[in-house]
């Protein structure tokens, strides 16, 4: 019988989602580190892509996991059964957020996430029409792909929905085409694929005014940007712009999968209303990945992480601005994106990285920079270890 190495494998039996993943084997992972069977070791430069804010292996959330685990795991569809991990979240997470945002709908996924808040909007305005941002991610399934401005990502999977219409990030006169007819529109307070493109000029408080004058439900996709990644536990407070949707997923389970979409007590009651079952789902709010969830979220406001952001970002653009091969780095908080010459340099950089002990990727919608959204636990001399490497890598 021929004899395959798992790597052999994962090309053969697992369904690939490009020509070249990076396909490094991992054994084991610890804090920011990811090891290979032979003992080689990564710094882990992109944290699952934002969702191991704590780093891997978190004794507190692996704890919480095992306990509930030993406890119970699936029960029942979501919103029948009262579920004490998912109650608890909910409730800490509308503790630390605006009044209006007290009811969450828990998912699996960030996708999910987005299809549940643009479903509510459509219901609880009436309207059909959705507008969103030029070089956005929202997700892959039908809805999610239908905000994503990228023609090549969608036209071999039309139709999608109609009445989309995609806006200029930080162009404050393109908000002049959200309207009556406008359900909701949908923006990441900071790009993140596009390349960690930041809010300027008070963009986001032009576009929550807009949308309170028209009645357009603002719906902020927090995907990557929530849990202390941009130096604020959820990024929409460092702008001041309230959204009336608030979608979270990605590192709000803890490592384990998890998304939601939270907003008013009286918006929600929509998807329960004419008709009931409005939008369900078996697994959201798995009791293990809430539970993981609630450690996590406990973890980071004990260890005040989100508060270390800024510093360590200013010690990352003060280390890499010494490096002449970097043109830009942009972004806010421990959400990078550091750019190269060309998208030749780009990965040239990825492969030597790889082989030098940083695992980190690109952006889907920005070709020439590569990620640094490390575990929010690193530390000063961690950082400081990473940017000579990527210095030596990027010359
Ligand atoms: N929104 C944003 C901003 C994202 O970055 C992503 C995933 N990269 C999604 C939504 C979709 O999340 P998921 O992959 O969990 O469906």
């Amino acid at each position: 019988m021929t004899h395959y190495t798992l790597r052999e494998l994962f090309l053969r039996h697992v369904a690939q989602t490009s020509a070249s993943p990076m396909a490094i084997e991992v054994e084991r992972a610890e804090g920011i580190y990811l090891y290979a069977p032979d003992g080689r070791r990564w710094i882990d430069l992109a944290a699952g892509v934002s969702v191991s804010a704590l780093g891997h292996g978190n004794p507190r959330v692996v704890e919480a996991v095992r306990r509930q685990a030993e406890r119970y795991m699936h029960l029942m569809v979501y919103g029948e059964y009262v579920q004490s991990p998912q109650v608890r979240l909910a409730r800490r997470l509308a503790e630390l957020l605006p009044p209006q945002l007290s009811c969450v709908y828990f998912v699996n996924s960030g996708s999910e996430a987005i299809e549940g808040a643009v479903k509510l909007a459509k219901r609880f305005t009436g309207r059909t029409e959705i507008a969103a941002f030029r070089n956005a991610y929202h997700g892959s399934t039908h809805g999610a792909l239908s905000l994503m401005s990228n023609e090549e990502y969608k036209r071999p999977f039309r139709p999608l929905l109609p009445d989309v219409k995609f806006l200029n990030f930080n162009d404050i006169g393109d908000l002049e085409q959200i309207s009556k007819r406008t359900a909701c529109v949908v923006a990441e307070p900071v790009q993140a694929e596009a390349g960690a493109v930041t809010p300027q000029n008070d963009f986001l408080l032009h576009l929550r005014r807009r949308c309170t004058d028209t009645g357009a439900l603002l719906v902020f996709d927090e995907v990557q940007t929530a849990m202390g990644r941009t130096g604020a536990v959820f990024a929409f407070q460092k702008y001041g712009a309230v959204p009336d949707i608030l979608v979270l997923a990605k590192s709000l389970g803890g490592g384990m999968p998890l998304g939601a979409f939270i907003a008013s007590q009286e918006l929600m009651n929509a998807l329960a209303n004419a008709p009931a079952l409005g939008h369900i789902t078996t697994f959201g709010g798995h009791p293990v990945s809430c539970a993981a969830g609630l450690a996590a979220l406990e973890v980071l406001m004990d260890e005040k992480l989100t508060q270390q952001a800024a510093s360590k970002s200013a010690a990352i653009r003060h280390l890499l601005g010494k490096c002449p091969a970097i043109k830009e780095i942009r972004g806010e908080g421990l959400l990078l994106a550091v750019r190269l010459a060309s998208a030749d340099a780009l990965q040239a950089f990825l492969g030597r990285a790889l082989a030098n002990g940083i695992a980190t990727d690109g952006f889907l919608h920005c070709p020439t920079a590569f990620r640094i959204a490390p575990p929010l636990i690193i530390t000063h001399a961690q950082i400081e270890e990473a940017c000579q490497i990527i210095c030596r890598c990027a010359a």
